[in-house]
């Protein structure tokens, strides 16, 4: 796999995801039952080819409670009814601020995240060309994933939004990249880290009576973390404000356990007025074993303490026909209320026979 293909995966990025399945090919009839509730992640970009109504009603046989789906507004429009009269839940999953978006980026270059070099991710995203990241510190950013929010929330057929890239860069990527970008991570270096724009420095300076740029150890300053992680869960929990005002859910993909979260991408996930989180727990990523799923699963349930329900995110590509039940059994011993798979389009009835 190309790098920019392996963090795109990492990430859940849209782009790159085809909305072709195996299901419809190959309909298992000796169905048993699911293991779990099943949710999955796929794309609906491409809508022309696709038998969506055969294709939802099978999902749902195989124990599929949920779809968190990337597509347009018309789009949504359009499955939102077929998905329900399968029985599903519909959520608009949506990519929030990574965002390499021409007209964006000439019309506000300020919006972008900066390194603590002091380069934008407008004109050098980190990584990969399109690591460019708005900061949500910025009034302005989080009026325009609000009133992104918004528009989504006016569609009745969704049952929710689904939050994907809501976090800064990588300030640390998973050991498991390292080698595939040439890279050791082992500290924080300034390149990589972000956000040192005028409105973070400013912000920060006003409550803390010091310029982050002027720390010395910005690695090992508590303040200045904190400051970063509650830039994310402020713009999470106003959204959650807009969700619940319109009736409809709120949820969010992220970083395998509350620590990885805070320490890789700044997310403090636990904080955040959610009615479900879905972990991505991709234990290849950590260079981990799968009877890890259980243990991250586990710290995630247990720093919610009962907030709202955790569903393990489980890599596909990283199981086999032969290992996925087992993983399934992991992320339930660690108290998941279900799992997610990455991603609906390459799960083959062989992948689903061995968990229903
Ligand atoms: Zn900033």
């Amino acid at each position: 796999m190309k790098k920019r293909d392996f963090i795109r995966l990492l990430s859940l990025g849209a782009a790159g995801i085809t909305a072709g399945s195996p299901l419809l090919k190959s309909c298992d009839s000796s169905r048993r039952e699911p293991l779990a509730p099943y949710w999955v992640w796929m794309s609906a970009r491409d809508t022309a080819d696709v038998n969506w109504q055969g294709r939802f009603s099978q999902l749902a046989d195989l124990g599929v409670r949920g779809i968190l789906i990337q597509s347009s507004e018309e789009g949504y429009r359009e499955l939102g009814p077929l998905a329900k009269s399968a029985g599903l839940e519909i959520h608009a999953w949506i990519i929030a601020l990574n965002h390499r978006n021409k007209e964006t980026l000439e019309a506000h270059p300020e919006w972008y995240t900066v390194s603590r070099e002091g380069k934008s991710t407008a004109l050098h995203p980190p990584y990969v060309e399109y690591y460019s990241w708005l900061c949500p510190t910025r009034k302005e950013v989080r009026e325009f994933v609000s009133d992104r929010v918004t528009r989504l929330t006016l569609i009745e057929e969704l049952d929710g939004i689904h939050l994907d890239y809501i976090r800064h860069s990588d300030v640390i990527l998973p050991v498991g990249l390292w080698s595939k970008y040439n890279l050791v991570q082992d500290k924080e270096y300034p390149e990589f880290d972000f956000c040192y724009c005028d409105v973070c420095r400013t912000t920060f300076g006003e409550m803390e009576g010091i310029d982050p740029q002027d720390l010395e150890e910005p690695f090992a300053n508590q303040a200045w973390l904190q400051f970063r992680y509650d830039s994310v869960t402020k713009l999470v929990n106003e959204l959650a404000v807009i969700t619940s005002q319109h009736n409809k859910k709120l949820t969010a993909a992220v970083f395998p356990t509350p620590e990885i979260a805070r320490k890789l991408v700044r997310q403090e996930w636990t904080k955040w007025n959610l009615d479900a989180i879905f972990p991505m727990i991709y234990h290849n990523f950590y260079e981990e074993d799968i009877s890890w799923i259980e243990t991250a699963t586990r710290e995630g349930v247990q720093a919610l303490n009962g907030k709202f329900p955790l569903y393990s995110g489980l890599y596909i590509p990283a199981l086999s026909h032969g290992n996925i039940a087992e993983a399934v059994e992991f992320a339930l011993a660690g108290g998941a209320a279900g799992i997610t798979f990455f991603r609906e389009g390459i799960m083959n009835r062989r992948f689903w026979s061995k968990i229903t």
